[in-house]
Order: structure tokens, then sequence, then C-alpha cells
């Protein structure tokens, strides 16, 4: 099946490529679908905010629509900072600045505190109408400086088992991901939808 990512990040974009095609299915990118812009995200969860993409992408292309909307939950900061993962900072996708942050609100937060989850709810929006939400998440570490040059976002801070996802290559990042787990739920439930 072909679906339309509604998505402007590349990096986001090319996981999610790369996933489906695992599965036998092909992806498109809203540049290719020739749509130019996509609503704010206002809503208050990952949920909304995947629906709302998805939803703004299938009403523009009538085409299978996919919203990826995603983000860090770190313990120590109260879940922060989950649905504002991209503009932590203050400025829209801005990683270093992002991550900087992060490090300086984790300066005294000893490692066992240092507890995080990266969470990605994907949002499937037919042109039927018929639709669905998935969840996938993974849990891990936030490390006490960046380390390796794989990934997008985050991913340098990430740490599973004492390696961070950036020093993953992108099969071994795919095995445990959080993106990689959504994907994997919302293909299995495919079949129930129409
Ligand atoms: P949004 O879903 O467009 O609001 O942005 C999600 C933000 O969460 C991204 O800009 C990244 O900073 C972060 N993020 C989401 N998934 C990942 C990932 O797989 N690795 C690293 N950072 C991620």
């Amino acid at each position: 099946m072909e679906f339309l990512i509604a998505t402007n990040n590349k990096d986001k974009l090319t996981e999610m490529r790369r996933l489906l095609q695992a599965y036998g299915h092909t992806a498109i990118s809203l540049e290719e679908a020739g749509i130019s812009s996509m609503p704010k995200e206002t809503g208050t969860t990952f949920a909304e905010n995947a629906l709302l993409k998805a939803k703004a992408a299938c009403d523009a292309s009538g085409m299978a629509s996919i919203g990826d909307d995603s983000g860090l939950e770190v313990d120590a900061l109260g879940g922060a900072p989950g649905v504002q993962s991209a503009r932590f900072s203050g400025i829209h996708a801005d990683n270093e600045a992002n991550k900087r942050k992060l490090l300086q609100l984790l300066e005294r937060t000893p490692f066992a505190k240092r507890t995080a989850h990266f969470v990605c709810v994907l949002a499937l929006q037919m042109p039927s109408g018929a639709g669905m939400e998935v969840e996938g998440r993974c849990d891990g570490l936030i490390g006490f400086a960046e380390s390796g040059e794989n990934g997008f976002g985050y991913d340098p801070l990430f740490y599973v088992d004492g390696v961070s996802f950036a020093d993953r290559t992108d099969e071994e990042k795919d095995a445990i991901s959080h993106r990689a787990a959504a994907v994997k739920l919302l293909v299995e439930e495919l079949p129930n939808i129409s």
C-alpha cells in the first residue's frame, strides 16, 4: 500500500519510509504530493497532533495518510519536553539548542534518575473516513554527554543498554525504536481498516 507521510521532518520521513518498506509498503512525502502547508501543532497530546497532521494530509491529497507526532519524555522533568520536544529551546527544530537545554536541566540529576522514554504516536487517516492511532515507546536513559553521529534530534543523548541511539546503525535503531514499534502495530492493524 502507498501512504502519504504527513511530516516536514526529513529524518522522520526517512525512518518511516525505511520502516514501512520492510513490510512491503511505500511512502511519499508531502513535497512529492504537492502539499506545501501543514496545520499548526496545537494539540496537547501526541495523539491529537498526529491526527491533526494525518487528517490535513488526507484531506489535501485523497491518499491514505500517516501523521507522526513523537518526542522525548524525561521522568526527572515531569515528562518534559514531551509534545514540546521539537520546540524545547523555543525555536522549532533547533536540535543543538534543545539538547543543550536538556543537559543543563539534568546537570545535577544522578545517573539512576535520568530515565526517559521516546514516544511515537502514528495516526492513519483513510479517505473513507476510517483510521486508527497507535503508540510505540522505547525506554532509556539521558546520558551526561552526546555520543554518535547517526539518527537525529535527541538520539545522541538517548542511551539504551549503555549505547546511544546515535551510536547505532539504522538497523539497530529500528530493532528497538519507538517509531519501529508504532509502525509494527499500525501494519498489524491494517487488515482491519478499509
Ligand atoms: P514533532 O513530532 O514534529 O513535534 O517533533 C518531534 C521531535 O521529537 C523531533 O524534532 C525530535 O527532536 C524528537 N524526536 C522524535 N523522534 C525522535 C527520534 O527518533 N530520535 C530523536 N529525536 C526524536
